[in-house]
């Protein structure tokens, strides 16, 4: 007997689940294609040399201590964060217009800024993607926003359906919070391009809507850290106020580390340093104070000019494995004559192939081949290699015809 004998079994994460599934499966052939997580060709977990070197140095240096952490984290990897979301010339930083706390990975920025937005903006309703990482709804929902979705995705193109993002911001209301993502959508791999970026700013700003940028993958969509962060650029070149929440779950590889911040740029260096003394408020009873070891790592490499370089070299490593798996897994349908147009693989940017296959086409895969997805057909393409990729062609061409 137990007091808490009446609850129910919750259901498994739909994204996490995916894992839980994988790793009871026995199959020695089994793949798994779910979750967001880097592999290399060999199908293991990659930690970043520099990443490694960062910890050496940290490790060996008898001057640091355990101690804890300010509430708003480590006053180095915030600047240095900002930076590099923002750029070095960001005339935001430059005007000390910019409010940097360190989170927990970009989870935890999400529903720190979604908090500090639930009890100190005007309008309490956020607009987010459909569709969008699952955990979005969830993470706003609890941050006591009214979360409400703006069209997308194009099924039938499998690309932006950019008339109808535009007209459900048109008729969203004044002033509402808009979540956006940075670069490489989740789990749709389709990203604006710069001019409808343009079209979306001016829509957004004339009818003054905040901005909330979610950037989990800069660096990994283009390989290129400045080109993924041109999105949020143009937003902060015209003076307008936004949110920013950053991950260094991929981008560095730090995922168990939780290591990422929120920015939020302000219209004035005063504004700014009222926002920063709130979402303090918002922190202490949350987590008091964030973890030192990975935002040590972060800071270690940002401010390192060689370090830096290096992390940039690993990174458009990753990014360009990515890229050569899209054109070897639509190479390998074209060879089979898969029926379907599958140009989308290599169109779609970053971590993810949004393939369009039906939960149950995905459920068969399997069944059949032991191929792991999220029931949306959503591919994680870091997870496929010159070893498995034949296997996820024969299980797409089976799937289909
Ligand atoms: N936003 C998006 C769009 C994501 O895909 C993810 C990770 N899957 C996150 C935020 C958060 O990841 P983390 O908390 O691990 O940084």
């Amino acid at each position: 007997c137990s007091v808490f004998a009446g609850l129910a079994q919750a259901p498994e994460d739909p994204i996490l689940g995916v894992t839980v599934a994988f790793n009871k499966d026995p199959s020695p052939n089994k793949v798994n294609l779910g979750v967001g997580a880097y592999r290399t060709e060999e199908g293991k977990p990659l930690v970043l040399n520099v990443v490694r070197r960062a910890e050496q140095m940290l490790v060996n240096d008898p001057t640091r201590y355990k101690e804890y952490l300010p509430i708003t984290g480590l006053a180095d990897f915030n600047k240095l964060s900002a930076k590099l979301i923002f750029g070095a010339d960001s005339p935001a930083i430059q005007e000390n217009r910019v409010a940097t706390v360190q989170c927990l990975s970009g989870t935890g920025s999400l529903r720190v800024g979604g908090e500090f937005l639930g009890r100190h903006y005007h309008e309490r309703t956020i607009y987010i993607p459909q569709p969008t990482w699952g955990n979005h709804v969830k993470v706003f929902a609890l941050s006591g926003l009214t979360v409400k979705t703006y069209r997308y995705y194009d099924p039938a193109t499998r690309g932006l359906d950019l008339k109808g993002f535009l007209e459900d911001l048109s008729s969203a209301p004044t002033g509402a919070i808009v979540l956006l993502h940075a670069c490489a959508h989740n789990p749709t791999g389709v990203d604006p391009t710069i001019d409808e970026w343009e079209q979306i700013r001016q829509l957004m700003r004339s009818k003054s809507m905040l901005p909330f940028f979610d950037s989990a993958y800069q660096g990994f969509a283009s390989g290129n850290l400045d080109k993924d962060a041109q999105s949020v650029r143009m937003f902060v070149a015209d003076g307008g106020e936004l949110l920013m929440a950053q991950s260094y779950a991929k981008n560095m590889g730090l995922y168990g580390e939780r290591v990422g911040a929120l920015s939020i740029v302000c219209g004035s260096a005063d504004v700014a340093g009222r926002v920063e003394s709130q979402l303090k408020l918002v922190t202490r009873p949350m987590i008091s104070s964030p973890p030192l070891h990975g935002a040590s790592i972060v800071a270690t490499i940002l401010k390192d000019s060689e370090m830096y370089h290096e992390w940039t070299v690993e990174l458009k490593a990753m990014a360009d494995r990515i890229i050569s798996m899209r054109q070897q897994l639509f190479d390998a349908l074209k060879a089979r004559g898969t029926p379907g147009d599958w140009s989308h693989i290599i169109k779609q940017i970053g971590m993810f192939t949004f393939t369009g296959l039906t939960s149950e086409q995905v459920a068969f895969m399997r069944q059949e081949y032991h191929i792991y997805m999220t029931s949306d057909g959503r591919i994680s393409m870091a997870g496929l290699n010159a070893k498995n990729v034949n296997q996820l062609a024969d299980a797409i061409h089976a799937a289909v015809t």
